[in-house]
């Protein structure tokens, strides 16, 4: 099919899936369909909209019940979130720690405020997320394993932590990643940001690891204007990200101590009031966006120049983006240029880590896939219409 015909077509299809037959279409916007409006105001009317508050310890419990997490402690942001994940997990400055460079730039910054070194290892196309077979091979040919612990053969250093994210919601091959950092005392932090509502199996992505994170900001399937959480099973990190999350300040009715260099992160109550409201409506959501993912599915089945991604076998994906392949990236450029000129927000994925200037020198392995990646893929309006 001639390619300006095909994108006019796609064009047509994206707005009458979003039924919007004019006016622009958004990559993703927050719905408000449930009890929002009252749960903030109920916050303003007890005056509690700041770090203490109901919301906060309620929107805490209503992300264990839903992920099954045994603990959730609830941040500014996502980003801090993976800062103190990472921090409490045990990692030190210098340490090396290996992750993708196809990931928001959260991902490299939260690893960097802890004074580590990003190691950028390939990615999955079928997955779009970190490749345990990439992660093997470089550990293979660059680390050496003493006494329990990995180091990078080049620069000598401690390779403590990976940090694979679920690009756009879809997992990546999580097991398979613990088990190659397990057998090399590597701790796994799970950047889970995008993937709240998706799972391996039935276990909630952001599980698999030491420590998962989410995230809240206003274009995530699930918003608190701006927010994150931690989400663990050990008792005792959580406590320990509770108490550096809330200043390190020590229990007391009118004491001010501190035992330690805490962080101002706590998620405010009228954040949280926010995010109770929206986990009431997660299961519509995620109905809504199954529904908007399979109508994608069925429209680009019949088209060969263009590949819709699924959500990986043995997998439950939350579709939080709807992700597209185009043949090259001359394609995929025209495909941004004309949708977005028509008013419907299309997006290409994030410039890869290693190709930033704060990041250039790090080191990678064989990022073929990414590259290739990068330079094809494109998100779609994917909010649901409620
Ligand atoms: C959104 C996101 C984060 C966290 O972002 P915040 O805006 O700080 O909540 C982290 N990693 C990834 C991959 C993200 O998409």
């Amino acid at each position: 099919m001639n390619n300006k015909k095909l994108i006019f077509k796609t064009i047509d299809f994206i707005r009458e899936l979003h039924k919007k037959p004019s006016g622009s279409i958004p990559l993703h916007a927050p719905v408000f369909i449930g009890k929002e409006r009252e749960y903030l105001n109920e916050c303003i009317d007890s005056t509690f909209v700041s770090s203490v508050g109901k919301y906060v310890d309620k929107f805490e419990d209503m992300i264990c019940e839903f992920t099954g997490a045994k603990r959730a402690i609830a941040t500014v942001n996502g980003t801090s979130a993976l800062h103190i994940a990472l921090k409490i997990s045990g990692i030190k400055a210098n340490d090396e720690v290996l992750t993708q460079p196809l990931t928001f730039i959260a991902t490299a910054n939260a690893i960097s405020y802890t004074g580590a070194h990003p190691i950028f290892i390939d990615v999955d196309c079928d997955t779009l997320g970190l490749s345990p077979k990439s992660l093997e091979h470089w550990l293979n040919e660059n680390s050496v394993y003493k006494d329990g612990k990995s180091f990078n053969l080049k620069t000598g250093n401690h390779i403590s932590t990976c940090v694979p994210m679920h690009t756009f919601g879809f997992p990546c091959r999580i097991e398979e990643i613990v088990s190659v950092c397990s057998e090399r005392g590597i701790n796994v932090i799970e950047d889970a940001a995008e993937s709240l509502g998706s799972f391996v199996g039935r276990k909630h992505t952001g599980l698999f690891g030491k420590l998962g994170i989410l995230s809240f900001n206003g274009n995530k399937i699930v918003t608190t204007g701006g927010g994150g959480m931690i989400i663990t099973d050990d008792n005792e990190l959580a406590d320990l990200a509770k108490h550096i999350t809330t200043t390190a300040k020590v229990p007391h009715l009118w004491e001010y101590r501190h035992d330690m260099i805490g962080y101002n992160y706590r998620m405010p109550n009228i954040n949280a009031a926010l995010g109770c409201a929206q986990m009431e409506s997660m299961c519509e959501f995620l109905k809504a966006k199954r529904l908007i993912a399979e109508r994608y599915f069925e429209y680009f089945k019949h088209i060969n120049e263009i590949r819709f991604i699924k959500e990986p076998s043995g997998t439950r994906a939350n579709y939080w983006l709807n992700t597209i392949i185009l043949e090259d990236k001359n394609e995929r450029d025209v495909f941004l240029k004309m949708t977005n000129e028509n008013k419907v927000n299309t997006r290409p994925i994030w410039t890869l880590m290693n190709q930033l200037e704060m990041y250039k020198n790090n080191q990678c392995g064989e990022l073929t896939n990414s590259n290739w990646l990068e330079k094809r893929i494109l998100n779609l309006p994917s909010g649901v219409n409620l």
